[in-house]
């Protein structure tokens, strides 16, 4: 398997240890355009990731701050897939992704950033994806990409 270079993420690790927990502090503040959400449900909400493996790699986090799976409700779970569908069918038309990774990584030894609080992730990928990230490697790029695609998200998403 091809493994995505995205130096970016540095930047993540490094910035990692601040206290707090960013889903809840993002869920609970109105500056949805500076932390790139793009949609909120009843009990889940739709995020980009600021340190993305690819261009439009989404997250849908519930509210609630758990790492338990069963702690969350049956509208969370049904959001959560039915957002991941949208998500889906968006960069597919937006961005034309080719296919895409989904999943959640649960706990620490599974290799989650933030195992505190639940979120899955939706990458989109596309074929050649993994010569393409290194091109745009600079975080300042990356930043300036993020918004754009951000404006290029929210209307479909409203
Ligand atoms: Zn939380």
């Amino acid at each position: 398997m091809d493994r995505i270079w995205a130096p970016w993420r540095m930047d993540y690790i490094k910035s990692s240890n601040k206290p707090g927990c960013v889903f809840c502090q993002k869920s609970q503040s109105k500056k949805d355009k500076k932390n790139l959400v793009l949609y909120r449900g009843v009990e889940t909400y739709i995020l980009m990731n600021l340190y993305p493996y690819t261009n439009g790699h989404l997250m849908i986090a519930p509210y609630l701050h758990t790492s338990d799976v069963n702690e969350l409700t049956e509208i969370a779970n049904k959001e959560i897939m039915q957002f991941a569908r949208d998500c889906f069918n968006i960069l597919k038309s937006k961005l034309g992704a080719e296919g895409f990774n989904f999943g959640a990584n649960l706990g620490k030894v599974a290799g989650a950033g933030i195992d505190q609080h639940i979120h899955y992730h939706i990458v989109p990928r596309w074929g050649g994806d993994t010569n393409f990230m290194p091109v745009i490697a600079d975080t300042k790029v990356m930043i300036e990409k993020l918004n754009n695609t951000w404006e290029r998200l929210k209307p479909e998403f409203s």
